[in-house]
């Protein structure tokens, strides 16, 4: 029955989505699991070490230049592999994420599969506020208190669950350890539980935080490929917003309006999209829609912009927190610093 209930599913789901979920299971054959052969070429078996992303950019009190430049050596592969991903992020948007990245990919897959009844939608959530106060607390402030970025990864826990569910004893034994079993319980609550399985992405993953506001800053630019929106064209009819992953789009009188630090550049709303009001592209373009809104004429060039939200109204106490947690990380990377170097 469940097979069935997903066949119809898939039936349903647009092209350009079926494309993107066949590179996702490509990207998790070539990264996790048995075969995993892409870290294999470089000696590794999963995506720590000299594949972590993660940890080259955090900041540990006392730290010089020279242990800078030893992460930097540790991880040097994970190093090269990010400055790729946010450069194609500047011009093409967070094709990474949406399309490759295997561990925010297979919580996305195994999500959708299993339906939408048991699942936690966290979208309405304040994802800007949250994730960037929690970046400020990883990268500086869980340093500060001894904290090692190991402790919540979900780039080691993806992985070694593959291994674990193939019968890999590397994989058991880090799900049954403590960590593992916090890890275990993060992925199932804001992975595979959650609508669409992207909340961990949208709320913990630094990466996922750092590529987002570099995705935001491409978007100001014309010649970028970002998602954007063609006002005239908008009827705010909402589908493009619940098709959102991200829930990157809010309608603001009745127009879609997107966050560039949450669209993850999937796609989804434009395929959700009759009226071709929403669309990746770079600038101004004609193309006839397959619906017209009633009384609004369709002009030769559309003007495709790339909007960002306004601030709301009233005060704003999540970005007084996030200000207070960035100040208070800058304050604590400023005096140790400058302690160090002294006593240097
Ligand atoms: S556990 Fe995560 S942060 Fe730590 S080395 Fe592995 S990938 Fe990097
Ligand atoms: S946000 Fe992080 S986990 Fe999610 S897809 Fe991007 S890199 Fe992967
Ligand atoms: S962009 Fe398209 S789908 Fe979204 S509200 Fe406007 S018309 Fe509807
Ligand atoms: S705004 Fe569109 S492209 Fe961006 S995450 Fe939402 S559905 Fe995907």
């Amino acid at each position: 029955m469940r097979v069935w209930s997903i066949a119809q599913r898939w039936h349903k789901v647009p092209k350009m989505q079926k494309f993107r979920y066949g590179v996702i299971a490509a990207s998790c054959i070539a990264f996790l699991g048995p075969l995993a052969f892409l870290p294999q070429l470089v000696g590794n078996e999963d995506l720590c070490g000299v594949l972590c992303m993660r940890r080259f950019y955090l900041y540990f009190p006392g730290m010089s230049f020279e242990d800078l430049w030893m992460h930097v050596s540790v991880a040097w592969i994970g190093v090269i592999a990010f400055f790729t991903i946010i450069t194609v992020t500047f011009f093409f948007g967070r094709l990474w994420c949406s399309f490759l990245c295997p561990v925010g990919g297979l919580s996305e897959l195994v999500s959708r599969a299993l339906g939408e009844r048991w699942k936690i939608d966290f979208r309405f959530l304040p994802q800007v506020p949250i994730r960037y106060g929690y970046l400020a607390t990883y990268m500086v402030l869980l340093p500060m208190l001894g904290v090692s970025a190991c402790t919540l990864c979900n780039f080691v826990t993806v992985p070694r669950l593959v291994t674990a569910v193939t019968g890999g004893a590397a994989g058991l034994a880090f799900l049954f350890s403590t960590i593992g079993l916090v890890n275990l319980a993060m992925l199932l609550l804001l992975g595979f539980f959650s609508a669409k399985g992207r909340a961990y992405c949208q709320f913990m993953c630094p990466i996922g935080a750092l590529d987002a506001l570099v995705n935001r800053l491409g978007a100001k630019f014309r010649f970028t490929y970002h998602i954007r929106v063609e006002r005239s064209r908008c009827t705010g009819c909402n589908e493009c917003a619940k098709a959102c992953m991200c829930g990157a789009i809010k309608m603001v009188d009745r127009i879609a309006v997107v966050d560039q630090t949450s669209c993850m550049s999937c796609h989804d709303c434009v395929d959700s999209c009759e009226w071709h009001a929403i669309e990746w592209t770079p600038g101004p373009r004609n193309k006839t829609p397959k619906r017209l809104k009633k009384g609004v004429q369709i002009y030769p060039e559309p003007q495709w912009q790339a909007f960002a939200p306004a601030m709301g109204e009233g005060i704003p106490w999540p970005r007084i927190v996030n200000a207070l947690i960035v100040a208070t990380a800058s304050a604590f990377v400023l005096y140790t610093s400058y302690t160090a170097w002294i006593a240097h």
